[in-house]
């Protein structure tokens, strides 16, 4: 009784992101009611395996004492500071210092905003900044990949490249390029590592000449291209993107907001590049979705420029919640877990959620099966040989989401017939093993 009519008070009143606003007047919600590690349970009382951390963001698994404890003493102790007029908090001194420890390379100083979006937003600003006080201003071009996605703000999600966020909303879209996506199972120049590395290079550096290198002031990727369908380039790729934006003096801006906090293994999917960026974006799973909180990351040289250009004036860029204490004390109770063996059992059951999804490779549904860590998808084809997707009429994303979600377990299902996969770093080999048999069933239904 009480689901149904909470159910109408959100089918009436909440405007869900990212969903149709009709379709979901019609169907309503599921409303999730409680979870505990890797366990979701609606509230009609059905328990679901969370295949998908919820948006690939509780890294740490739901109902981690240590974090909710961390964010009750400080919301006891110091509910809110500012960062302006030089105040500051000893979470978000502490969360910044231990962030910069774990960054690649010289990436020592950390801005907080409040999610994915803003924190590329304040990226493009300060990229612009950096630009302006070396004398570049004309600098104002910008480069993504397509299949990219960076976040849906006004200016940001400029750099993402789903038509879907620019129709209709008149997004800026005149200072922004793309080149194509590493996509290797429908990659043009086939599946060869090198062959891919290759041209991608060519096309990044055909970019830059058609554009003018003094116009370019950042280009920027995603270590594996998450909403896009958990595109995984190939080792090197992201290499050999990095050298050609140095030789060219391009600001080179990694977004890890989905691959950091050891989605793919390591604390930063960077690191494993052998890469440092100029400026990194991170989120999710700095909280473990617990709390809102984002972090971007600026090189000493991207730092010490922005700094010197503005003197002593002010840089006019801040929110009233940046470096939220809550939110500082949970990402620190979160990094805790993280070094204390979260991040090693997320490469164990990574390596095992691998091999079971490729167990799935002789369905007759299944084209490819890709990932890295605890990131994975399975692409759906209805001919193998060919690679046909499946048909998009048949609206299969949402039949297979809500079988899935009948058996037990929550998938994202990608609208072009990609399954994605993102669990918690907390889950079992039992749970694995299971979201791969309920992924079985699911797939078998759907034949
Ligand atoms: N960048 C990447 C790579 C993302 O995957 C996302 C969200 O999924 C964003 C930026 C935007 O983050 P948010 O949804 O927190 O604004």
């Amino acid at each position: 009784m009480l689901s149904n009519s909470i159910a109408e008070l959100d089918r009436r009143h909440l405007v869900h992101p990212l969903a149709s606003w009709r379709g979901h007047e019609k169907a309503g919600p599921r409303i999730l009611a409680s979870a505990k590690g890797a366990t979701v349970t609606d509230a009609q009382g059905h328990t679901l395996l969370d295949g998908f951390a919820g948006l690939w963001c509780v890294n740490a698994g739901y109902g981690q004492d240590h974090i909710i404890e961390a964010a009750t003493r400080q919301l006891r102790e110091l509910p809110y500071a500012t960062g302006y007029f030089g105040l500051g908090s000893e979470p978000a001194a502490q969360l910044a210092s231990r962030l910069a420890d774990h960054a690649p390379g010289d990436l020592n100083h950390v801005y907080f905003s409040l999610g994915g979006s803003d924190a590329v937003d304040s990226t493009i600003r300060f990229a612009r900044h950096y630009w302006h006080s070396k004398g570049a201003s004309e600098r104002d071009q910008f480069i993504s990949v397509a299949q990219g996605y960076h976040g849906s703000s006004v200016v940001g999600s400029g750099l993402t490249a789903l038509p879907v966020f620019h129709a209709n909303f008149g997004v800026p879209l005149d200072w922004q390029h793309k080149i194509s996506s590493h996509y290797a199972y429908r990659n043009p120049v086939g599946q060869d590592a090198d062959a891919i590395i290759e041209a991608s290079v060519a096309e990044l550096r055909a970019k830059i000449a058609e554009i003018g290198a003094e116009r370019v002031a950042a280009f920027y990727l995603e270590p594996i291209q998450g909403s896009g369908g958990v595109l995984v380039p190939p080792k090197g790729w992201v290499a050999a993107m990095h050298a050609v934006c140095k030789e060219m003096d391009i600001l080179f801006v990694a977004d890890e907001v989905i691959t950091g906090f050891g989605r793919t293994g390591p604390m930063f999917a960077c690191g494993e590049e052998g890469i440092v960026p100029d400026m990194m974006t991170t989120a999710k799973g700095l909280t473990s979705g617990y709390v809102p909180m984002a972090a971007v990351f600026l090189s000493d040289h991207v730092y010490e420029t922005i700094a010197d250009g503005a003197g002593a004036g002010m840089v006019g860029h801040g929110q009233t919640y940046s470096a939220h204490p809550v939110s500082a004390a949970v990402a620190l109770a979160a990094l805790d877990l993280y070094e204390g063996g979260l991040l090693d059992n997320g490469v164990k059951m990574g390596a095992r959620l691998m091999d079971g999804l490729q167990g799935l490779s002789d369905h007759p549904l299944v084209g490819e099966v890709r990932g890295r860590g605890m990131l994975a998808a399975v692409e759906l084809v209805t001919d193998k040989a060919k690679k046909t997707p499946l048909p998009a009429a048949a609206a299969p994303a949402t039949r297979i989401f809500d079988r899935a979600w009948q058996n037990g377990l929550i998938v994202r299902a990608f609208a072009q017939g990609i399954l994605g996969y993102a669990p918690p770093l907390c889950c079992t080999a039992d749970e694995i093993d299971q979201i791969v048999e309920r992924t079985r069933l699911t797939l078998d239904q759907t034949l």
